[in-house]
């Protein structure tokens, strides 16, 4: 079992969406979709003051309820640029604009923006605008310890190289298929990863996304040492 963090707490609000509390207190909301997220807990609906959030792209099952969190708590949000872009266009101004490869800093961690291999359309009342490439992110907390979220993707061999350069102790994977990986798929992004600590994301919320935890467990089943969290929403690591 991996140890985190004293004072980290990974909350995950269902489908991608994801609360993180560092170890200095700050809060950072990943891929902000609550209110109309039928995975999402009642009481999380509102997730409560936020110092950040991070946006994997433009759909609307991970940007839905961007605009007005960003409004109501007056967090930063960090994306790729097309998408702050449009962010901004909606009246926002605490928006910190970067790109692939890129490390900011944000709610006083290191954010390296990954590659995914996805779309990334905003839907804007009937015009789809585009909102740049969909993107993964590491967030490195004080201490070092590293948050993978794949965001939306498939299986793609550079997954080694998030590996080897940042060294995730975590990975936040998606495993419904249909959008993105299924379960088979999702195994060999940890065997790419060479990661330990695997929280699977993005099954279930609808009936097309039909892999499970327990099919990632048979297909990784050769991976030694492997722990596989199933969290249930609302539930967390720390
Ligand atoms: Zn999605």
């Amino acid at each position: 079992m991996e140890t985190f963090p004293n004072g980290m707490e990974l909350t995950w609000l269902g489908h991608s969406t994801f609360r993180l509390t560092t170890p200095s207190g700050k809060r950072l909301l990943i891929d902000p979709w609550v209110m109309n997220n039928p995975a999402c807990p009642d009481e999380l609906k509102d997730p409560g003051p936020l110092d950040a959030m991070l946006i994997t792209h433009g759909h609307f099952d991970h940007i839905d309820d961007a605009v007005e969190l960003g409004r109501s708590t007056g967090a930063q949000i960090a994306a790729i640029a097309e998408t702050c872009r449009w962010l901004g266009s909606k009246g926002l101004d605490n928006l910190l604009d970067f790109n692939k490869g890129g490390t900011v800093e944000v709610a006083g961690c290191k954010v390296h923006m990954t590659h995914a291999v996805h779309s990334c359309g905003i839907i804007d009342g009937d015009r789809i605008v585009y909102g740049g490439e969909a993107a993964g992110y590491v967030v490195e907390l004080e201490d070092g310890f590293k948050i993978y979220h794949a965001g939306d993707t498939a299986v793609f061999s550079d997954m080694a190289l998030i590996g080897k350069l940042l060294k995730p102790d975590v990975a936040l994977l998606p495993i419904g298929d249909h959008y993105t990986m299924g379960p088979r798929s999702a195994a060999e992004a940890i065997r790419l990863l060479g990661v330990k600590t695997v929280v699977p994301m993005h099954f279930g919320t609808f009936p097309s996304l039909t892999g499970t935890p327990g099919q990632l467990r048979e297909h990784a089943g050769d991976v030694d040492g492997l722990e596989i969290v199933e969290l249930e929403p609302g539930s967390s690591l720390s």
